[in-house]
């Protein structure tokens, strides 16, 4: 008997004890948390599909050195999760590279599968790409280097790849933003563009390409336009965020109207900018807190402490409720950061009890936050830190989820369907958006 065969796998054991927590919000949160590999079979059969596009942070576990030549800018931006032993409903996932993951990608049978120590425990499908990747600008820049489309949904515009937050004493613990723009300089390909700010009348050609997708279920869904914290004049020109994104909302607007949402991810601002972003047409502004526990937050994103403060931070997410909508608040958490040690909880119990606090505290004042669960990127301090435990990201999910239900909230905006259970969501980045049904 082969060691796969004796061992139970993570979906059905977790199954057992969280009976009502769907397999797929459990393979979700173990995928996200260990990351997989591909064999070289998978990787043959990911050519010419919609591959990683490196949208802001590393988003792998493991370096790209570490992954061997080529793939961690051949392998597929996510898949599809779906059938396998436990009849799977569609479930987008983030695809995060880990070379020594237990999750293995392979083709077999001709049909793409995702084994747990060599047992299949699903079937996967590759993103393929929409109409305008590929197309060029005469320079030879690909669409697809300056907006990606991710989960088929998501047109991801980094405005500004970098962050001013800088070195031990600014950057969150857990980000490796700027880490990752020097080892993108390093790469080569494709769909590879390691410019740290965006050009407005390129950014606007390739919406409008995207807006003319002739593929329904690749049709973006939303705008998000993030980057990193601007604390200082950007070659000369604006000195913060509201200001720096402003021109490229207006531009926006002027080409595609009004019809699809643009979620702004920034630094925490004054209300009155986050009103100004709302007059040109940002239907969402989501400030990420990264994580509740305000001491926790203060060792983890000193940048923020630095800047802003936890308190000012948390009062301008409510105080823009009244400005964006229910929905239109929606902060991201890197859920598992809570337990980063040595700071963090020691036990799934405290961790989960200090996410709920803010889940209840943000969503009683109309707040939605969003998941994110950590992935331990190779270039932050962080780095080589043990995965969050699945339990502490399957309690998490389902105390966010019932807090979202108990509050009668909306889905946090622009980022597509949540709450109809497995089979619905698009959002690949947590298994929170995958409960209920
Ligand atoms: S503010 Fe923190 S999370 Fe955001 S880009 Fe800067 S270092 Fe990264």
């Amino acid at each position: 008997m082969t060691t796969a065969a004796l061992r139970v796998p993570t979906v059905q054991d977790y199954a057992r004890r969280y009976p009502g927590v769907p397999h797929e919000v459990i393979l979700k949160e173990d995928l996200l948390r260990l990351g997989i590999r591909f064999t070289p079979a998978a990787m043959e059969a990911a050519r010419g599909c919609r591959t990683q596009a490196y949208y802001l942070f590393s988003y792998n576990i493991s370096s790209h050195a570490d992954m061997g030549e080529g793939v961690s800018t051949a392998a597929p931006e996510d898949l599809i999760l779906h059938g396998g032993p436990y009849g799977l409903k569609r479930t987008r996932v983030r695809a995060v590279l880990n070379h020594e993951s237990p999750y293995v990608v392979d083709v077999i049978d001709g049909r793409i599968t995702i084994l747990e120590h060599g047992a299949p425990v699903a079937e996967a499908t590759y993103p393929t790409k929409p109409a305008y990747y590929g197309r060029t600008f005469p320079d030879g820049l690909h669409y697809e280097q300056v907006i990606p489309l991710l989960y088929d949904s998501y047109a991801f515009i980094t405005t500004f790849r970098a962050c001013h937050y800088w070195g031990d004493k600014e950057e969150c613990r857990f980000c490796d933003i700027n880490y990752n723009l020097r080892e993108l300089r390093k790469l080569t390909g494709d769909h590879v563009t390691a410019d740290a700010i965006k050009d407005k009348g390129r950014l606007v050609e390739v919406l409008g390409a995207m807006a003319e997708e002739p593929d329904p279920s690749k049709r973006m869904l939303t705008i998000l336009m993030t980057g990193g914290s601007i604390v200082r004049s950007v070659k000369g020109g604006a000195d913060n965020a509201t200001d720096f994104n402003l021109p490229y909302v207006e531009a926006i607007r002027e080409r595609l109207g009004r019809r699809i949402p643009i979620v702004m991810i920034t630094e925490s601002q004054p209300i009155e900018n986050v009103r100004r972003f709302r007059d040109a047409g940002v239907t969402s502004h989501n400030a990420n807190l990264e994580v509740w526990d305000k001491r926790l937050f203060q060792i983890i994103a000193p940048g923020k402490e630095k800047y802003i403060g936890y308190d000012t931070w948390v009062r301008r997410l409510v105080e823009a409720v009244a400005v964006m909508g229910e929905g239109g608040v929606s902060p991201n958490m890197v859920s598992g950061v809570e337990m980063a040690k040595p700071w963090g909880f020691d036990t799934v119990k405290e961790a989960v009890a200090s996410a709920q606090e803010g889940f209840e505290y943000l969503m009683e004042r109309g707040v939605v936050p969003h998941l994110d669960t950590w992935c331990v990127e190779p270039g932050t301090t962080l780095a080589g830190h043990p995965p969050v435990p699945l339990d502490f990201l399957i309690q998490a999910d389902l105390a966010w989820y019932e807090t979202w239900r108990k509050y009668k909230l909306p889905p946090f905006a622009g980022y597509g369907p949540v709450g109809g259970g497995p089979g619905v969501a698009v959002y690949g980045n947590t298994g929170s958006v995958d409960l209920g049904g």
